[in-house]
């Protein structure tokens, strides 16, 4: 387990599901955490005061990641009330499935507000303030490597500009010895991706190990790449899938 005593971390979309599984894994390991959420005021209030009992810092955040400046904003108020940044975490995400030609303009310009310019934006916001040695990790998606069914032009296309943004970060955050990364989960058993969901068979069927993963599956890479272990790696893409993408 890695030490993250006196580290703050910053945890986007950490109300719920993966998000919330790695806002509780970094708190873990001895981060303080501050998490934002969109509409779950509740779930996130619940999550940052498990944190609390639990010894550390917590804090919940209202931040609607298709907002610049609430973006731009939950960085600031992280590093104001918890006092400095050391990792990001851009997880918030919402997924959208249906036909090519029924994508409207509004969803086009949503999912790539949230998924594409959010967290470069928070990357952006978060490498101002970030300590030399700092962590940007992105959950990005399965879909960024493969896309088995059609129904996600939108979603694979917003997640694997997630890969471009990381090497560009790496390039342009090494210098400080920040690193950034992406994490591309398979399906996940969260409220977006439920285990059993009438497609929860065929997604099983795409891994190699025939089953779903948790929120804890995908919070222990996140966990290695925030600590002192990866301090060397960055700029690179992983996937934690069960072998969807094998
Ligand atoms: P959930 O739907 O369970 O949770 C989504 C989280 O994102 C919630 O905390 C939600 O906040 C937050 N969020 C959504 N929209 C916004 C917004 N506009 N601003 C701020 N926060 C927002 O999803 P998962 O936990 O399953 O997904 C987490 C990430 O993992 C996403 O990026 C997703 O694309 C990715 N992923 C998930 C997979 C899966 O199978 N589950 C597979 C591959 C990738 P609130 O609670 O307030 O609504």
């Amino acid at each position: 387990m890695p030490d993250l005593s006196g580290k703050v971390a910053l945890v986007t979309g950490g109300s719920r599901g993966i998000g919330a599984a790695i806002a509780t894994r970094l708190a873990h390991d001895g981060a303080d955490v501050a998490l934002t959420y969109h509409t779950a005021a509740g779930k996130a209030a619940d999550v940052a005061a498990k944190l609390e009992a639990d010894g550390g810092r917590a804090l919940a955040l209202e931040a609607d990641s298709a907002d610049p400046g609430s973006v731009v904003e939950s960085v600031t108020r992280t590093v104001e009330e918890l006092g400095s940044l050391d990792i990001l975490v851009a997880n918030a995400g919402i997924f959208a499935y249906g036909e090519l030609a029924d994508v409207t303009l509004d969803e086009l310009d949503r999912m790539l507000a949230i998924h594409v310019r959010g967290v470069f934006l928070a990357a952006q916001a978060a490498a101002a303030h970030m300590t030399d040695g700092g962590r940007i990790i992105s959950i990005g998606s399965c879909f960024a490597e493969r896309v088995p069914t059609p129904g996600v032009t939108l979603y694979s296309m917003t997640k694997s500009a997630l890969t471009g943004l990381t090497k560009g970060l790496a390039r342009d955050l090494g210098p400080r010895g920040i690193t950034a990364n992406v994490v591309h989960p398979g399906p996940t058993d969260t409220d977006m991706n439920p285990a059993d969901s009438p497609e929860a068979e065929t997604e099983r069927a795409f891994t190699a190990l025939g089953r779903y993963g948790t929120g804890s599956d995908i919070a222990g890479m996140v966990s290695f790449l925030a600590g002192p272990d990866g301090d060397w790696v960055t700029g690179a893409s992983f996937a934690v899938d069960g072998g969807y993408t094998a």
